[in-house]
Formats: structure tokens, C-alpha cells, sequence
């Protein structure tokens, strides 16, 4: 018989050692299927694992998704049992999401890669953890190849990993549903009521891997395994092609300490740009929800 989803990732973690015993793992959790599955199943194994799991979820403020996302994460975090850290970028921003877009003039999944990106980098490690854990899934794996492919980031694909080692400045980052299709996460969400928001986000289909997903779901109905196969050959063809991952000893940001090319983060730009102060986020204590019955922090 088919070893089942959860064998599969338990045996990707053990066998390319995501996590080692004493780490302490955030999960970034949207509320949807993909992240909600990641933690329920790393927060199932915990113990065995040698880890403690903690929820982090970023609220970006998007008029009724967000307050949705909210309510389906807190009951993930009782179910589990498990601390959950909120972000409020509208503390932050004195804005949510539709208004940082707005004054940036820039599109909507460009800007919230950039913020998701840089709270999943700063926030486990100013809170105390050193693993952040993702719902990336085989399906964004095709996508953000392609994509990168097409605008010929080529540094990029290199990164193509369901592991990237820790740094001075960034947590390690683990995708623990790497080889999983997103068909398959939902049925076993379903199975197991994992709870989860069925809410999409308003502004998914303008993201510019919504479409290079929805022509995949045609090729792989007809040729099945074709993710799993573009995904693996190009991950052989960066291995033998030696293409480097980019920026191999990234600075530390003046303002807030999050690496960065240059002496600012992309993100301190930004908020500099919208006359907001530049400084290291955090979550504060009365944003961090431990549900009854849970460890604590
Ligand atoms: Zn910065």
C-alpha cells in the first residue's frame, strides 16, 4: 500500500534531518490547509521529534480574510495545544495590507512576498526560535520555478530546497510538505479535521504563479508524477550545473538587523518611505495566545 502523507513527511524529516532534537520550531500559519497540516503534524510528532512547536501568524489586516484567518488559527492553536504568536502589521504599519500596497504603489503579492518573507525571517529569532517551518507544497515548488525560470532568476532556483540551513541572521527554514501535491494536503486535512479557512486570499489571482498552477493541474491529470518529476530533475540539473544560491554572506541591516544586500532591508526602505520608524519587529505579550491545557512559551 501507498505510504501515507504523514509517513512521507516524517520520513523527509528524519531522513534530511529538517529538525534536530531541542530545536524550537515556529510554523507560519496562514490558516489555510497547507500550514494548518504542517503544524498539526510536526505538533503530533513533538515529542518523539525532540522539538517544541509554537504557531506564528502574520495579520495583514485585509478586511474580513484576515479576521477569518484569525479565528481558524486560534482554533488550530487549541486544538494543538500550542502557543500562537500574532503579528499585527496594522500595529506596525498603522495600516493593514490593502494601505501599505496602496502608498507603495506596487502590486499586492509583491509587497506582501517582501513583508511575509522578512517577518518569517526576524520574528522566530527575536521570539526564541531557530526553525521556521512553512506549508510550501510540491505545487508552489512547480510554480516558483517556472516563475523564476521565466524572469531568469536562475540564483533562485538554487534555493529550490525543503531545507536551508540556519544563519547568524536567519532562522533555519524547513518545508516539511515539499514533495506533497495540494490535492493531496486537502484530503488529508479533511480526513483528520485538521481545522482550517476554506477563505482564500482576495488577491490570489493576481498572483503570478496562479495561472502556471492551474495549467500544471491539467498536465499532471494527464501525465501523474509530473510535478514530482520537473521538480527533481530540476533540482539535478541546479546540482550539476552549479548554479550558486544567491548572496552568499548577506549584511545586517542597520535599523533592524535582518540581512540585506546592501545597509537597509528592503522592508526598512519601505517603512522609511512611509515616514514609519525603522526598528527590529516583535510581538508583543499580549499578542502571544497559549491556549488551556498548553506548555507555555
Ligand atoms: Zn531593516
Amino acid at each position: 500500500m501507498a505510504k501515507s502523507i504523514e509517513e512521507r513527511v516524517l520520513g523527509l524529516i528524519r531522513g534530511q534531518r529538517l529538525v534536530k532534537r531541542g530545536d524550537r520550531v515556529m510554523v507560519a500559519v496562514s490558516g489555510g490547509k497547507d500550514s494548518s497540516t504542517t503544524a498539526w503534524i510536526l505538533a503530533k510528532h513533538a515529542e518523539d521529534l525532540g522539538i517544541k512547536v509554537a504557531l506564528l501568524h502574520l495579520y495583514q489586516g485585509i478586511p474580513r480574510y484576515s479576521d477569518n484567518a484569525l479565528k481558524d488559527v486560534k482554533k488550530l492553536a487549541d486544538k494543538l495545544k500550542v502557543p500562537l504568536y500574532v503579528h499585527h502589521w496594522e500595529d506596525e504599519w498603522g495600516m493593514g495590507l490593502p494601505g501599505i500596497v496602496g502608498r507603495m504603489r506596487k502590486a499586492s503579492c509583491y509587497i506582501c512576498g517582501i513583508l511575509k518573507r522578512y517577518y518569517q525571517n526576524v520574528l522566530p529569532l527575536e521570539m526564541g526560535y531557530n526553525v521556521v517551518a512553512t506549508g510550501h507544497n510540491l505545487d508552489d515548488a512547480v510554480g516558483f520555478t517556472i516563475n523564476n525560470l521565466i524572469t531568469g532568476q536562475f540564483e533562485y532556483i538554487a534555493r529550490l530546497s525543503p531545507v536551508l540551513p540556519e544563519s547568524e541572521l536567519t532562522p533555519r527554514k524547513i518545508k516539511p510538505l515539499f514533495w506533497i501535491q495540494e490535492k493531496e494536503i486537502l484530503a488529508f486535512a479533511e480526513e483528520n479535521n485538521i481545522p482550517f479557512s476554506r477563505c482564500q486570499c482576495p488577491f490570489q489571482q493576481l498572483a503570478p504563479t496562479y495561472h502556471i498552477r492551474r495549467a500544471f493541474d491539467v498536465v499532471e491529470e494527464r501525465r501523474p508524477g509530473t510535478r514530482k518529476a520537473f521538480v527533481k530533475n530540476v533540482m539535478r540539473l541546479v546540482e550539476r550545473a552549479k548554479v550558486a544560491p544567491e548572496e552568499s554572506k548577506p549584511n545586517k541591516c542597520k535599523y533592524c538587523g535582518a540581512p540585506t544586500r546592501g545597509k537597509v532591508c528592503a522592508v526598512c526602505k519601505m517603512k522609511i518611505r512611509l515616514g514609519i520608524k525603522p526598528e527590529r519587529p516583535r510581538i508583543q505579550k499580549e499578542h502571544v495566545y497559549v491556549p488551556e491545557g498548553a506548555e507555555g512559551i
